[in-house]
């Protein structure tokens, strides 16, 4: 029975990890037909008797190098949605399909980057010098710039509204998903059909990122595309136009509505989408092209609530709020998370787990079944790919049978140091 001299071609899927995850263990490759071991590989022989496997996170605040990988996937994800690839045909360019923004309400006045005609503009000019009950300013005369600390920070801490804030992140993915359950429906009743009658002509597929924005909120940039009955794979019906998909959406986003329980001291609240929503066409040419939705999904797929000055793990009951090193805007909406966390009712927002999150608890990148294909398809492909370049390069044995049982036992151990990049398989490396 030959073992692995070398180690398994997984170990150089960890390379440039910053936070690689420690394995013992072995696998075995057994023979299906006779039972025989054909070939055992053991970490026995890797330094210290471990193997370290990239951490996989998307998160580039964590591994920007593993980070980086998930970017390019969900690229490849996003650009087979809209221009075919991966096993998407191509005819799926020429389906309806937008990129839609879906902002959140105002929960006070905050400092703003405003701009016109490339030129900074005043955050937000006032004639008459009003101030609010705890005599802050409501006006800001200044200029900022893209990059200013303060953006999104509010005029007045006192008077912004952190619970409103911590509740519509909390229930923004319900809110998500009642939007599209109202999306379709809105689309039967414009196409004069039912609900079934319409699932027999026509599916929405959709793929969507959530951002933060600096002032502490979610919104969700979507790519929303109409496909046949049978995926992107059947052409929609001729009535299903982009005219009709880009009402239809507007419609739907104005109409949704969700009412959060009422609490001890908190009235219930009708949470629904800000009034500023986007939705413009992808084509192939133009502002807006393919290439570009892909790029900037991929890159907020990577992101998480970091830029909003929060922190990257979650709070405990050893964290005191007030020496969190947060920013203080992230510390109000953190303490409002706590807060509302106790009040009988809301138990199921989960609000101390997520407080880090601002309240956020959902994906940061989704997409529905059909919309191309998947995170899980792309990686087993690169497995498949490096295996058949190991076996190439005689590091692998060729076991590549269907009969051919493969039984893993896998221990974790912890995590390692940085590893090294280390270069591309060669020919007998
Ligand atoms: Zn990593
Ligand atoms: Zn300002
Ligand atoms: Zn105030």
């Amino acid at each position: 029975m030959p073992t692995d001299p070398l180690p398994a071609s997984t170990v150089r899927r960890a390379g440039g990890c910053l936070q690689p995850v420690l394995l013992r263990g072995r696998v075995d490759h057994i023979d299906g037909t006779s039972g025989e071991l054909l070939h055992r590989y053991t970490t026995a022989h890797e330094p210290g008797g471990l193997l370290p496997i990239a951490c996989k996170t998307r998160r580039a605040s964590r591994c920007p190098p593993c980070a980086d990988i998930y970017q390019a996937d969900t690229y490849q994800l996003i650009r087979a949605g809209l221009s075919g690839g991966k096993g998407v045909p191509e005819t799926v360019a020429s389906h309806p399909c937008v990129f839609a923004t879906l902002t959140a309400p105002s929960f006070g006045p905050v400092h703003a980057h405003r701009e016109k005609d490339g030129r900074a503009r005043r955050c937000r000019p006032r004639r008459r010098g009003q101030t609010c009950p705890h005599g802050n300013q409501l006006s800001c005369p200044d200029r900022h710039d893209r990059d200013d600390a303060g953006l999104g920070e509010p005029l007045c801490p006192d008077c912004y509204d952190y619970t409103g804030a911590v509740l519509f992140n909390a229930c923004a993915p319900e809110l998500w998903r009642r939007f599209t359950i109202t999306l379709r429906r809105t689309l039967a009743s414009r196409a004069g059909l039912t609900g079934k009658a319409l699932a027999a002509q026509l599916r929405v597929s959709f793929a969507k990122v959530a951002e933060y924005q600096r002032r502490g909120v979610v919104h969700f940039h979507a790519i929303i595309r109409l496909d046949g009955p049978g995926g992107p794979a059947t052409a929609p019906p001729g009535w299903a136009t982009l005219d009709l998909l880009t009402a239809a959406i507007d419609q739907a986003a104005r109409a949704v509505r969700l009412e959060t329980p009422a609490a001890p001291g908190l009235a219930a609240r009708t949470l629904r989408w800000g009034r500023e929503h986007d939705i413009r066409p992808i084509a192939a040419t133009g502002d807006l092209t393919e290439s570009r939705v892909a790029a900037y999904v991929a890159k907020y797929a990577t992101k998480a609530a970091e830029c909003t000055g929060t922190l990257d793990r979650r709070i405990t009951q050893a964290d005191r709020l007030a020496s969190l090193p947060v920013r203080e805007h992230a510390r109000r909406h953190i303490g409002a998370c706590i807060r509302l966390s106790k009040l009988p009712g809301l138990e199921a927002l989960r609000l101390a787990a997520w407080a880090h999150m601002l309240g956020f608890s959902g994906h940061f990148a989704t997409k529905s079944r059909a919309y191309s294909t998947t995170l899980s398809a792309l990686r087993a492909d690169r497995s498949a790919h490096q295996r058949e370049l190991a076996i190439a390069a005689g590091l692998l044995p060729d076991l590549g049978s269907d009969a051919t049982i493969i039984r893993a036992d896998w221990h974790f151990t912890g995590r390692g140091q940085p590893l090294p990049a280390l270069p591309p398989l060669t020919g007998g490396a």
